[in-house]
């Protein structure tokens, strides 16, 4: 038995799709699922709250990850090394979207939110919350 918080509303256990892209077509086909969380480009999400919203290709085009490796080999390290963080992150996305905004530096690096970032891009997000370091009082 997975524990509760790795079990999809259908009662698909998430241990059982392998990645997170796995969750994505199962949300697609998925009739129970869809119902219960919704659309997965983040329309739904973004038309609640009064966060500034960036598109998802642009932020990864425009800002880089921290240690300068690229998305690509960042997203990898941690799908690889990561996995069960990135499991309850996803569920928590499905359920009440991305609650924290990614947070952008004005070195052009995201300083946080990289998980969430791997989780909307495994999903098809088209945009994401997101906050200016320079904007925090
Ligand atoms: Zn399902």
């Amino acid at each position: 038995m997975a524990p509760d918080d790795l079990v999809l509303a259908c009662g698909q256990e998430m241990e059982h799709l392998s990645g997170i892209g796995e969750v994505a077509d199962h949300m697609n086909a998925c009739g129970i699922c869809i119902g219960n969380y919704g659309a997965l480009d983040g329309s739904d999400i973004a038309s609640s709250g009064s966060a500034e919203y960036m598109e998802l290709k642009q932020l990864l085009a425009s800002y880089s990850d921290g240690d300068q490796q690229g998305w690509e080999a960042e997203f990898r390290n941690l799908r690889e090394n990561d996995a069960p963080a990135i499991r309850a992150l996803t569920l928590s996305v499905l359920r009440h979207g991305i609650t924290t905004p990614i947070l952008l530096g004005g070195d052009c690096r995201v300083w946080d939110g990289h998980h969430r970032l791997y989780v909307a891009h495994a999903l098809g997000f088209e945009q994401v919350p997101i906050q200016h370091a320079g904007d925090i009082k």
